[in-house]
């Protein structure tokens, strides 16, 4: 049998759509991104904006946020973190989607945090407290 003998003819594909599976980012308004979720609050340890390659933290007086029409999704970010608080969109709990929403909404109005900073006085004991010491 040859290869040929396998490959389906024109003929068979002719009347047919071809069906391919929905692509799971192709949702209107939607995008998969990087978010920083809760742990960062009270930390503000900035380990993570040393390794972002494209510059989209941005910043307050307690926490980070991620632009995620800057993001490109290189992961670095996350094994940068103290405590963890960077996560994939399709690792977030339930209760975490909001910071989806958060770091969209925030991001973009607040300066952008490219240097590594000092932490804010409370971060030590906020990190205890999550149990990441
Ligand atoms: S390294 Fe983690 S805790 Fe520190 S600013 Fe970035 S996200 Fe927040
Ligand atoms: S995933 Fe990459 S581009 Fe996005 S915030 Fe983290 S380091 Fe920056």
């Amino acid at each position: 049998m040859s290869l040929r003998d396998c490959s389906p003819s024109a003929a068979s594909f002719r009347g047919a759509a071809p069906s391919f599976p929905a692509p799971l980012v192709a949702f209107e308004g939607f995008k998969m991104t990087h978010v920083v979720t809760a742990n960062c609050q009270a930390c503000r340890f900035t380990d993570c904006v040393t390794v972002c390659p494209v510059a989209c933290f941005h910043g307050d007086d307690e926490r980070l946020y991620i632009d995620p029409d800057v993001c490109v999704d290189c992961s670095a970010c996350i094994p940068a973190c103290p405590v963890g608080a960077i996560k994939e969109e399709f690792d977030l709990s339930d209760d975490e989607e909001q910071w989806i929403r958060i770091n969209a909404a925030r991001a973009p109005d607040l300066p952008i945090i490219r240097a590594k900073q000092s932490p804010l006085p409370t971060a030590e004991a906020r990190r205890s407290e999550l149990g990441l010491n």
